[in-house]
């Protein structure tokens, strides 16, 4: 098992370095005994990447009464798996929304969701790597932010927009700033013609740093926390 400690002494140096930003500690790999301990450390804020494995934890830590947990969806989503994601306790947000397939879904199934809002991040592949999932064009995008905005007494809310650095490039570090400033540029032409504000979730474990020199919010931090 994870050392109380030492765990608490990285999320405190980590919560220092991320100042405004909050951090989304990325769970993923880590068995529930660990993902306790930094919720008794005072993390609130856990990401997952697949919806069995989240709703397994977020099931657990309901029956702790573990309520001020706040659950991130991370991963690649299928459509079908939209209904059980929905019904997951302590939801708060999902930073994978990457098309317009999965939004209409949502949209579908939102009565399964038992929270107060959804915040939605919408996923845009900045790197156009094929292995990635997201967004590709801007028209894309505003069609599904247009969607989403057309609702009435949603508890859906566009609630910021998410990128992951390239994988496939010799220069990783260069061509993850490259991807986070693509999409602030997104951002912006977004802000202009909806007058609406987005929230930036980018930066991971190896590029969280660039990630908050571009303006991060939200970086999801995993293997660096749960060594
Ligand atoms: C796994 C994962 C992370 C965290 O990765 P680390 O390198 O372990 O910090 C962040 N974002 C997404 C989308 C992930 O799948």
């Amino acid at each position: 098992m994870i050392n109380h400690h030492e765990l608490d002494i990285r999320l405190r140096d980590l919560k220092v370095e991320l100042a405004h930003a909050t951090l989304v500690a990325v769970s993923k790999y880590s068995p529930i005994e660990d993902v306790i301990e930094a919720y008794k450390c005072g993390q609130i804020d856990f990401g997952e990447n697949r919806v069995s494995e989240l709703k397994t934890k977020a099931d657990i830590f309901q029956e702790k009464n573990f309520s001020n947990v706040r659950w991130h969806f991370i991963g690649v989503l299928q459509t079908n798996k939209v209904k059980d994601l929905l019904k997951t306790p302590n939801l708060w947000a999902i930073h994978s929304v990457s098309s317009k397939k999965i939004v209409e879904e949502l949209i579908k199934r939102e009565s399964e969701f038992t929270g107060i809002e959804l915040k939605l991040f919408f996923q845009f592949n900045t790197s156009h790597e094929a292995e990635k999932t997201g967004f590709e064009t801007i028209e894309e995008l505003q069609e599904s932010i247009e969607l989403i905005r057309s609702l009435k007494n949603s508890k859906l809310k566009l609630f910021g927009l998410m990128t992951m650095g390239a994988i496939r490039t010799d220069n990783v570090l260069t061509d993850a700033v490259k991807c986070f400033q693509k999409l602030k540029i997104i951002r912006a032409l977004l802000v202009k013609n909806y007058n609406l504000e987005l929230k930036l979730s980018m930066g991971m474990s190896g590029d969280y740093k660039e990630a908050l020199e571009e303006g991060a919010d939200f970086v999801r931090i995993g293997s660096l926390i749960f060594k």
